[in-house]
Formats: C-alpha cells, sequence, structure tokens
C-alpha cells in the first residue's frame, strides 16, 4: 500500500439510465485502484433523481458488473455501509434539509418565478442579446412575502444564489487550476418543484455526507464543478479532491456509440472478450504507467495506478490492441480453465460426442477471442464441399495426382489402429511414411484435406482424426478417395 493518511475514500456514481457504459466503468475502475491503491475505501452510489430518464433494470446491470469484474464495493445499494442508503431518489429528506440549510446561510432562496415568467425574462435577453441566465428575480423577497407565498400553496423551486462578483477556483489534479468569474454562473436551480434535488445538487450533497475525499469523474462534468465548489463554500464545507479523466473516442472525433456495439462492456463479452482483458485494456485508456509493461491483472493495477499517469487528451479505442490483449489472456490460461471457458463455444460449434479437452487444446493458441471458435470447428459435424485443389501443397509437393495412390493406404493403415490414441495413431502413420519412403507431410497433408476439406484447421490430421473418431475418419477418407478417383 501506498502511504500512511488520512482514510481515502473514491466512489462511483452513475446514473441508472442505460448499461453499463465502457467509459463508467472506466470510471469506477479508476475509482477503485485508486482506493484500494491507498488502502481506502471504493463506493457505489445511484443518482437516479432525474426519474424520467431512469431505465428499469440497469441499476442491477450495474452490481453485476463491478462484481464480476471484480470492482468490489465497500458501500453501496445492495451491501449497506454507514453512510446509507446508497441510492439518491431514497435520500430525498436529506437533499430538502440541506436546501433549507443553505437558504438559512444565505445561499440558496426559493423562487417562486412561473414558467411566463421565466420565458419572459428569455425573451428580454433574446431582444438585448445578453446571454440569458435566471435574473435573480426572487433573491429578494421579504421573510413575509416567502412565507405567504408558501402557505398558499404556491408552486416554487430552490435556487443557489450565486455572487455577481468575484471568481471562484478549484485544481483539477489532471487539467490544473481551473478560473471561473461567478458572474458567468446561473443561479441553478437545486431543488425543483416536485420536490426532488437536482444532480449538482445531490452529488455534492452526498459526497460530503459519504465522506467522498476524491472525486474521479469524466471530464464532461468539468464545467459543473465550479458550482459544485461554490456549493462547498455555501455549506462551509471543504471541498473533495477532484480527478476529471479524459473521454474514450472511436476516432479522434467520435464517440463510442450504442450503434456501433462498442460502447457496453456488455457488448464486448457478447463478442467473446474477456473481463480481465477488458479491465486491462480500459486501464490503458487515458491512463499510462509509464514502462514497457502492458499486461496487468486487477492487483497489479491497484499496485501500479497512479494519478500522475492519467491523460488529458481523450483515449482513442484500438480495437486490434484489445484483441492482441485478449489472446494474450487466453494464452496464458492453463488448459483446464480454458477448457471451462471455451466450452460454451466448443458445444455451439459441435453437436458430435467428441474430446472437447483436446479441441480446446488445439484453439488456444489460434484465437483472440472465445467468438472464433465455432467458425474454426465448422468442419467436425459435417465435411465441407471441397476442391481437389486443396492437395495441393508446393512445398511438399503433392496434389491430387500424387495423392490418389496414397488415400487408399492411409485407409488401411488406420484401420489396422485398434487402440484409437493420438501414438498410436501417429505410430500407423509414421509406418506408412517409411514404407512409401516419402515425406511425413504427403501422408498428413492429405489427410489433414480429407478429413477436414479446409487448409487450415485448429490441429493437423493426427488430431482431426482423434476429434473424429475411427468410424468418421475412416468414412470421410474413403470418401476423398472416391472423390479423387472420379
Ligand atoms: N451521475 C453522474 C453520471 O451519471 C455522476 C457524476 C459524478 O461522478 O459526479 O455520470
Amino acid at each position: 500500500m501506498k502511504g500512511d493518511h488520512m482514510q481515502y475514500r473514491t466512489r462511483f456514481a452513475p446514473s441508472p439510465t442505460g448499461y453499463m457504459h465502457l467509459g463508467g466503468l472506466r470510471t469506477a475502475l479508476y475509482a477503485y485502484l485508486y482506493a484500494k491503491g491507498n488502502n481506502g475505501a471504493f463506493i457505489l452510489r445511484i443518482e437516479d433523481t432525474d426519474q424520467e430518464r431512469q431505465v428499469e433494470g440497469t441499476a442491477e446491470v450495474i452490481y453485476k458488473t463491478l462484481t464480476e469484474v471484480g470492482l468490489i464495493y465497500d458501500e453501496g445499494p445492495d451491501v449497506g455501509g454507514p453512510c446509507g442508503p446508497y441510492v439518491q431518489s431514497e435520500r430525498i429528506g436529506i437533499y430538502r434539509e440541506h436546501a433549507e440549510m443553505l437558504i438559512k446561510r444565505g445561499h440558496a432562496y426559493y423562487c417562486f418565478c412561473g414558467k411566463e415568467e421565466l420565458d419572459e425574462q428569455r425573451l428580454i435577453h433574446q431582444a438585448s442579446r445578453v446571454s440569458h441566465k435566471y435574473n435573480k428575480h426572487c433573491v429578494n423577497l421579504s421573510p413575509e412575502e416567502i412565507t405567504k407565498k408558501l402557505s398558499e400553496g404556491t408552486s416554487y423551486v430552490i435556487r443557489q444564489n450565486v455572487s455577481e462578483e468575484g471568481k471562484v477556483f478549484f485544481n483539477d489534479c489532471v487539467y490544473g487550476r481551473i478560473d471561473v468569474d461567478n458572474s458567468t454562473l446561473e443561479d441553478q436551480i437545486i431543488l425543483k418543484s416536485d420536490g426532488f434535488p437536482t444532480y449538482n445538487f445531490a452529488n455534492v450533497v452526498d459526497d460530503r455526507l459519504m465522506g467522498v475525499t476524491h472525486v474521479i469523474r469524466g471530464n464532461e462534468f468539468l464545467s459543473s464543478t465550479p458550482k459544485h465548489v461554490l456549493l462547498y463554500e455555501g455549506f462551509g464545507w471543504e471541498p473533495p479532491v477532484y480527478i476529471h479523466v479524459p473521454p474514450i473516442m472511436r476516432t479522434a472525433d467520435k464517440k463510442l456509440s450504442k450503434r456501433d456495439g462498442d460502447a457496453y462492456y456488455g457488448d464486448f463479452i457478447t463478442k467473446g472478450y474477456l473481463k480481465e482483458a477488458i479491465i486491462n485494456y480500459i486501464a490503458l485508456l487515458g491512463w499510462s504507467p509509464g514502462g514497457e509493461k502492458e499486461l496487468f491483472s486487477l492487483p497489479e493495477l491497484v499496485e501500479a495506478f497512479d494519478i500522475s499517469g492519467i491523460s488529458k487528451s481523450p483515449a482513442i479505442f484500438d480495437i486490434k490492441k484489445l484483441d492482441w490483449l485478449n489472446g494474450e489472456y487466453l494464452r496464458a490460461m492453463d488448459d483446464a480453465e480454458f477448457h471451462a471457458r471455451a466450452l460454451p463455444y466448443i458445444k455451439e460449434g459441435v453437436k458430435r460426442e467428441t474430446d472437447t479437452a483436446l479441441i480446446a487444446k488445439l484453439l488456444k493458441d489460434r484465437i483472440e477471442r472465445l467468438t472464433e471458435i465455432p467458425g474454426q470447428l465448422d468442419f467436425i459435424d459435417t465435411l465441407p464441399e471441397y476442391s481437389s485443389e486443396l492437395y495441393t501443397h508446393k512445398k511438399m509437393k503433392t496434389d491430387a495426382e500424387s495423392v490418389r495412390p496414397v488415400m487408399p493406404s492411409i485407409a488401411s493403415a488406420l484401420e489396422n489402429v485398434s487402440d484409437w490414441r493420438q501414438e498410436a495413431i501417429h505410430e500407423a502413420l509414421m509406418a506408412l511414411v517409411e514404407c512409401l519412403g516419402c515425406k511425413n507431410g504427403q501422408v498428413l497433408w492429405p489427410l489433414r484435406v480429407a478429413l477436414s476439406g479446409k487448409a487450415q484447421t485448429p490441429g493437423g490430421g493426427i488430431e482431426i482424426a482423434l476429434i473424429l473418431g475411427k468410424e468418421e475418419t475412416l468414412t470421410r477418407i474413403r470418401r476423398a478417395s472416391d472423390k479423387l478417383n472420379r
């Protein structure tokens, strides 16, 4: 662990408006890595105050995904914790209480302006070409006026009272010092007329009440941060440390998108990527560990992660690199684990009873994604149509002509193998090579073609014979002979 300081507390605060976006997952990952690398706590909070944008079931997908990839949160909606509830819609009373607290401190006020008044203000601003913002009409209402309106049941919102003078600034760990003139900020609504808080307000109140020390989030929130800092100041609270991270882009000017199927974590799982490779890859999108090492397990990421490695510029998503990394993860697995992970895909490609462990072993070095498996095995259940041209192999000096007399000898050599195991098949074929006085390949190449109808297969003729079993092997060799004699 690095450092001995106050307990770091980071959080991931998604709005459940869609499935787990890759950018969101990377934000969660950084927040997790930073907390864990500093012996701190990682919190999950669901920001669901914008009820209209909710998509049912997406909070559950967030819990499931974080857990699946190993970003285990110490506190959160489904695991509880000392600062709960961790779902904003269950904290409505807290926001009202805090909005009222801010009114007492002079940093917020009741606003009774209705739609008509607001529209009128907008038109006036438009006509005089000044940029529009709320004109503080209600900031100076007397306590009597306010009490009267409240008792009459007039609809209202609560607005933040931003001074028209002065500046607000904060130091972002990635983007540096940011200064903003207060005059450019509006008296934003903090509590809506339906009693729900706005995102900016709930976010600040919760980060404070949940003891968040470091806010790690996408840089699209950089522009809201000055308003957050003013809220902290209004409450007399110390703001947290801000760490904004660059976006992940598909190309320099295009975002990852749902339509291209590259926006969501689940899309990549469906495409056969391993969760470990995805995590490793997204960690490197916008953060560089320095040095050559590129393969990192989650504990290694915890150890290596540091804010100073985060870049300001957008990270460009490179699918080739993810493919490569994924292949590396597949190859690094031990045979048993690879077999277990590959099994559903092998079963999708092969319906007949066969040695799936052997198939897995043959595939391990040949694929970058598990979804490539069924396509690699398409010749096992049914021999595809193939042309005898396939027998032509320059190096082996074989072609259909030269193979024709060899095929029946291959069949008889294999007929005599009673114990259908690799060594026995190998021995029988080598005896044949010896007897024919030819190269190994002049027997093994035609065998592979006859058994698979393909020039490229996982494993060679012997392995395919094992996978197919004796009967099917002999049937296919006889069929090849017939075809060559036609
Ligand atoms: N609820 C915000 C979102 O959906 C979170 C912003 C933050 O992390 O402060 O991205």
